[in-house]
């Protein structure tokens, strides 16, 4: 089926920004509360959140095969499982509703007033009732920086990385969507000059810039999937910053891995960016030296050229930008992720949520953690009021944003953001 929804010479009725993370190009999917309270399935195009419940209520989807309440929900799962014929046909119908040379919606204003609503008169929500969450460790620079900060330069890569697109599973019940605030954690940490640990709160809290995507249902438990068709199972993509407590892991993840240092939260992006809206950014990924075994072998573009910025804003000041990553630099793809979560037979479902773990590139203005941008305290960085960070400071904000970007079209993610609060001590 044509992904007329792309179609970059398309304009819209509605007014949209020429540097709008949400053309018309775009049509995400989110859920958000609305001025009456209401929650529902929406989609965004400039500054506008528009009502799909109320669309499909008021027969503007009559042409396609969708349940009555599919957008009348708290979160995207069942619209998600529906498959991507569904999400195709969807965005296709949106794009030809919101189309200047269409007539039916935009003489309407009746129906405008009841699908139509300014980004600031409603409240965003999490997107996806998730059920699972994995994080990867897909980039090489940031495998290779953390092996080198926490164990040893000689060897900072371990023998399997190469091999294996390493991975572990995290909490689902700690993510939460752009804006909300972020607690310090506690925790116990051993700092190196004493003997023996102690409890309290983190001294060194990171960031980690990461996108994240969102599966339908893969597989039934006990089946695989092939990795050339694993693409048809990812819904699409959000920003991701997985907060990490860099003294409680240092202490905790030998022998078993990241537990409490990583769990206490992470922030997504709201609006879910589908993979076929990306299609015209595929590039290709990172050469894999040596080959990956047979089940992993994929051939053709299978990553996406995506720009990755992590910005601090301390309290009351101005915006610090702090990384310049991209997606592409990620050395393991999804498909490669997805194909190996599978190959076990553990069965993957609709609203299952995949971190592509730190995405750092080759140069250190584009590493994705704090960790690495100050290499663990040692080069700390200035911002524009004079003071320096090695980590975050109470009361700082974490900022993420991500967009494609090429001579046509502009597509983006919105905002990621967190205010970091001080501990409960
Ligand atoms: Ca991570």
């Amino acid at each position: 089926m044509k992904i007329t929804a792309n179609d970059p010479n398309r304009k819209t009725w509605l007014k949209v920004d020429e540097n709008s993370d949400f053309p018309i190009q775009n049509i995400p999917f989110g859920v958000f509360l609305t001025r009456d309270d209401i929650i529902t399935i929406g989609t965004r195009i400039g500054d506008y959140a528009i009502d799909l419940g109320a669309l499909h209520q008021l027969g503007y989807f009559s042409e396609i095969p969708l349940t009555d309440d599919i957008f009348l929900q708290d979160t995207l799962n069942d619209f998600i499982a529906d498959g991507r014929k569904t999400w195709r046909l969807v965005r296709n119908r949106i794009a030809e509703l919101f189309d200047e040379n269409n007539a039916t919606l935009k003489d309407n204003n009746e129906h405008k007033n009841r699908i139509i609503f300014e980004m600031n008169e409603v409240e965003m929500k999490l997107p996806v009732d998730i059920g699972d969450y994995t994080d990867f460790y897909a980039s090489k620079e940031h495998a290779t920086n953390v092996g080198s900060l926490f164990r040893d330069p000689e060897n900072a890569l371990l023998p399997n990385w190469v091999h294996i697109p390493i991975g572990y599973h995290g909490r689902s019940s700690s993510i939460v969507p752009s804006g909300t605030p972020i607690r310090r954690p506690l925790g116990q940490t051993k700092p190196p000059h004493l003997d023996s640990p102690i409890f309290g709160a983190s001294k060194l809290l990171d960031f980690e810039l990461e996108m994240a995507f969102i599966t339908t249902d893969v597989n039934k438990l006990g089946q695989t999937i092939s990795i050339d068709d694993a693409n048809e199972y990812i819904f699409g993509l959000v920003l991701f910053n997985d907060w990490s407590a860099r003294d409680i892991q240092g202490w905790e993840y030998v022998p078993l891995g990241p537990f409490l240092g990583k769990s206490f939260a992470s922030t997504i992006s709201p609006w879910i960016v589908t993979l076929d809206a990306l299609k015209p950014f595929k590039v290709e990924s990172p050469k894999q030296d040596p080959k990956p075994l047979p089940y992993l072998k994929q051939s053709g573009k299978k990553s996406y050229d995506i720009h990755l910025q992590a910005f601090i804003q301390p309290e009351n000041g101005e915006e610090n930008l702090v990384s310049n990553s991209n997606f592409k630099y990620m050395y393991w793809t999804m498909v490669q992720q997805l194909t190996h979560h599978t190959s076990n037979g553990c069965n993957v479902r609709a609203g299952d949520m995949m971190g592509s773990g730190t995405i750092s590139g080759p140069t250190p203005d584009s590493y994705g953690s704090m960790l690495e941008l100050s290499w663990r305290g040692q080069n700390p960085i200035k911002l524009k009021d004079g003071t320096e960070r090695k980590f975050i400071n109470d009361n700082d904000t974490v900022i993420m944003r991500g967009f494609c970007e090429n001579s046509e079209v502009r597509i983006g993610f919105g905002d990621c953001t967190g205010k970091v609060l001080p501990a409960l001590e």
